[in-house]
């Protein structure tokens, strides 16, 4: 067991050999040099519940949060804003297999799940329909929480939750669209009673996916839910 991580460990190691950042094409042995990394976006204001970034001055929840209808997670934690280069590495994952991209937010998000409190008790990757996962040959979101889950210690249940019912690609789509879309979209196999549940993504943009999964997830017994993602969108910008 011990040889086989050392294994891939090491072969990891030369896969990144040389390699320049991605960003500044600096030569080294990261995706990203430690000046590129220091130099992501973050999120500026972001709702303490959604993470939707707000503006400057705002009330810490978003008008939605503080609605009568509040999301069913708990919190949504975004490594980043959606916007160069992180939105680069994450098509780059989503539609190109670059497997490096999920390494580096991964590895990032299990470094920020490790100092969470309350730490989930197990991760669960947002599922694709079949079909999609077909075309796509992987799930990005699964890739990522691989790596999450190896750098938190915690455990991963990839096959926890499925997407039963197709929808039509989000992108583009407003928020309305998008709750209609996912509506009744997900099963959770088992039960989770008593269990903090936390999601993994590779962005949210309106939440409408994450909360339908939380919800079906807390009618599957869950405690609590909270969402992980490398990014966190605003409502305008399409993705
Ligand atoms: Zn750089
Ligand atoms: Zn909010």
């Amino acid at each position: 067991m011990e040889l086989g991580v050392n294994i891939w460990s090491f072969i990891d190691r030369i896969l990144c050999w040389r390699q320049p950042c991605a960003c500044c094409g600096a030569p080294g042995r990261a995706l990203l040099c430690p000046g590129c990394l220091a130099d992501l976006p973050r999120l500026d204001n972001p709702c303490r519940r959604c993470a939707e970034p707000l503006p400057a001055g705002a009330t810490p929840l978003c008008p939605r949060c503080l609605g009568p209808r509040p999301p069913a997670f708990a919190r949504v934690h975004a490594l980043f804003a959606y916007a160069p280069p992180v939105d680069r590495l994450i098509t780059g994952l989503k539609y190109h297999g670059r497997w490096e991209a999920a390494r580096l937010l991964g590895s990032l998000l299990g470094e920020a799940l490790a100092g969470a409190d309350p730490l989930p008790d197990i991760l669960v990757p947002v599922p694709l329909h079949p079909r999609r996962l077909r075309r796509r040959g992987y799930n990005q979101a699964l890739e990522l929480a691989r790596h999450a889950a190896a750098r938190a210690g915690l455990p991963l249940e990839a096959g926890r939750c499925r997407r039963v019912r197709h929808g039509p690609p989000q992108a583009g789509q407003d928020a309305a669209a998008r709750r209609r879309a996912v509506r009744d979209a997900f099963a959770v196999d088992g039960r989770v009673d008593g269990l903090h549940v936390g999601l993994v993504d590779d962005v949210v943009t309106t939440a409408a996916t994450v909360n339908e999964l939380a919800r079906v997830l807390r009618r599957a017994g869950a405690r609590e839910v909270s969402v992980w993602c490398a990014a966190r969108a605003g409502r305008t910008s399409g993705t």
